[in-house]
């Protein structure tokens, strides 16, 4: 399996000096004084199951899924379907209806944006994550209205971006990212495991390919690869996804 390839390769390529020992910032004094609480309160607690309910669907995810989830840097990122037009067929309409990110999305429909006056979705095609095509930045044209991930041009010459859209404001911004912060949250309050395996193998992936390719390279982002990649490795006997 790719991914467990890359991950032995990756941890056999941190050095020691890389390795983080311990918890830096919540310190055991935080953590004791968090279970404390949760023992306690019944608001507490609720935030333990609220941040436990909020892992589920990532839980039903295998570690390869988890890791395929997550857009590589070169996958095209969008702020808006086509700034100041809109939709293709109610144009600015989508904006006085639902504001200046209108667009309907969901983790169900993946890759498909839905527009808040018609209904209708964009594009036609399924689009196949992450497809070779879509890092070449040669946008389809014509009909039916399809995005290979570069996005769609219309007869006039306007280009229209669904699939980068969707990967920007869902599938980073209300998925992957919100994911981190749930799973990390999920460990520390119940110190089980698996939140803490699903959490290196996105953070692992994550920081692997980054959203700024540069960062790639960069001593600090490859750490934390490091410690993400061998938390991912030492927690793959307790729970294999
Ligand atoms: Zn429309």
């Amino acid at each position: 399996m790719r991914f467990t390839v890359l991950l032995l390769a990756l941890a056999a390529s941190c050095t020691l000096a890389q390795a983080k020992t311990g918890r830096t910032y919540y310190t055991k004094e935080k953590v004791a004084g968090a279970l404390e609480k949760i023992e306690k309160y019944d608001w507490a607690r609720d935030q333990l199951t609220s941040a436990k309910a909020s892992c589920e669907w990532l839980l039903l995810m295998s570690d390869q899924e988890l890791w395929d989830f997550v857009p590589p840097p070169e996958a095209l990122r969008a702020l808006n379907v086509s700034f100041g037009r809109g939709c293709p067929v109610h144009g600015k309409e989508v904006f006085r209806e639902g504001g200046q990110y209108p667009w309907i999305m969901s983790r169900e429909r993946p890759f498909k944006v839905k527009c808040p006056v018609g209904g209708e979705e964009y594009p036609s095609n399924d689009y196949e994550p992450w497809n070779l095509e879509s890092l070449t930045d040669e946008p389809e044209r014509g009909q039916p209205i399809v995005d290979k991930g570069a996005g769609w041009v219309d007869q006039k010459g306007d280009r229209y971006f669904f699939v980068g859209y969707y990967i920007f404001w869902q599938r980073w911004q209300r998925d992957v990212l919100p994911a981190v912060r749930s799973l990390a949250q999920a460990y520390l309050l119940s110190g089980e495991p698996v939140y803490a395996h699903k959490c290196a193998v996105l953070m692992a992936r994550r920081t692997y390919s980054t959203i700024d390719g540069e960062e790639r390279q960069s001593d600090e982002a490859g750490e934390t690869a490091c410690v993400a990649v061998r938390l991912c490795v030492s927690q793959r006997g307790v729970r294999p996804g």
